[in-house]
């Protein structure tokens, strides 16, 4: 089925078959309106700068509440955004007393635990709490099954709407609030959901029904990962010929096999100023966070009956990339260092 895209901050606009729709942020600094209780669960390394930038964009009288098995990073959120922050006791009173709840957890198992929490028993909407029905938008880059038994969940206990959101931009874009958020939510929801993301990144893309962003996303990252892997096997047999690297990927940017990883994120030191590969491949998108997401595909590809030929051995690729000494904890392009290219 056609679905639009969405993105924040300017007007309708159509590329090719997809609608881009940009509209205004809402003004919430004016609003007194609905939306005035917000959680936030999970404060990691995307979370945190999340949940800042959404709390300094929310009018100072609404309430975010925070929750995260980490008591550190709670204490240190709240010692930085004293203002209408409140550090709930458990995950439990973080969906009791807000109407749109952000998550951002590691693993499938953490976002399944932590909602089985949050809508069981089925009172939020009694018991003294706001009747609005909730908004649980779910960040985790997860697998599409275990989202859709958690929204299922959601959806069958009455309480409110499960959306999944997972994002693009890495820890920078979410410091900076550059993220784009890929969202996979039915029509109604998408203004809602778009104006409270829109306090946290740039773009939301409306792929589809519940589900669509986590494929959309894990499409993506599958490419990346095959993609990123051969440009650096691409770089080496080019250096290894005797090529400049720098002519090499000039060359390729203007051919054919141009690619996000040979133009802006190239796994050879010196080639992009800034990437990561000329910092030692410190920061950057981690080759363990890679290989999460090419595991995820893979898995949803299985389950879903779809043949996929490259990717299990990329696979074996970046298990090796992650547990070798000199590689594991850095960026993804450190696969051309695994591969014994010229650094
Ligand atoms: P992280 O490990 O830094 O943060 C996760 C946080 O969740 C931690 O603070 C942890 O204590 C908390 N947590 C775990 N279990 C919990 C529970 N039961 N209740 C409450 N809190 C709990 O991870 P991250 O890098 O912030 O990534 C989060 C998600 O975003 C992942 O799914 C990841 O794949 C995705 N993502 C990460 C990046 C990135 O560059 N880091 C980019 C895009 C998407």
């Amino acid at each position: 089925m056609m679905r639009s895209v969405s993105v924040i901050a300017s007007p309708l606009r159509r590329i090719g078959p997809v609608t881009v729709c940009q509209g205004s942020r809402r003004g919430f600094s004016n609003s007194q309106n609905l939306q005035a209780t917000w959680g936030f669960i999970g404060l990691g390394r995307m979370g945190f700068p999340m949940a800042r930038n959404l709390r300094a964009k929310l009018p100072s009288h609404d309430v975010l509440f925070i929750q995260d098995v980490n008591k550190n990073a709670t204490k240190k959120f709240l010692e930085e955004n004293p203002e209408g922050v409140r550090i709930a006791d458990n995950v439990r009173e973080v969906a009791e007393k807000s109407e749109t709840i952000i998550t951002v957890l590691p693993e499938p198992h953490h976002v399944a635990g932590v909602y089985k929490q949050m809508i069981e028993p089925p009172s939020l909407l009694r018991n003294g709490f706001s009747a609005k029905e909730r908004l649980f938008i779910d960040c985790s880059t997860i697998d599409p099954m275990t989202s859709r038994s958690v929204a299922d969940a959601a959806h069958s206990s009455g309480q409110g709407k499960f959306i999944d959101a997972p994002m693009s931009g890495g820890v920078v874009g979410a410091q900076a609030g550059t993220l784009t958020f890929m969202i996979g939510a039915p029509d109604e929801i998408v203004d809602r959901a778009t104006e409270t993301l829109s306090m946290m990144g740039r773009r939301v893309l409306h792929l589809g029904d519940q589900g669509s962003g986590l494929h959309g996303k894990l499409a993506n990252n599958y490419l990346l990962a095959l993609n990123n892997i051969a440009t650096a096997e691409a770089m080496n047999m080019g250096i290894q010929w005797g090529l400049d690297p720098k002519a090499l990927a000039s060359m390729i940017n203007i051919s054919t096999g141009k690619c996000w990883p040979s133009e802006v994120n190239n796994p050879v030191p010196g080639v992009v100023e800034g990437s990561p590969a000329c910092r030692g491949y410190e920061g950057g998108f981690g080759v363990a966070l890679a290989n999460k997401d090419l595991k995820l595909a893979i898995q949803a590809c299985k389950e879903h009956g779809i043949k996929t030929t490259l990717g299990d051995h990329a696979k074996i690729i970046y298990d090796e990339v992650e547990a070798a000494e000199d590689c594991k904890g850095r960026d993804f392009s450190v696969v051309y260092r695994y591969i014994g290219g010229k650094e």
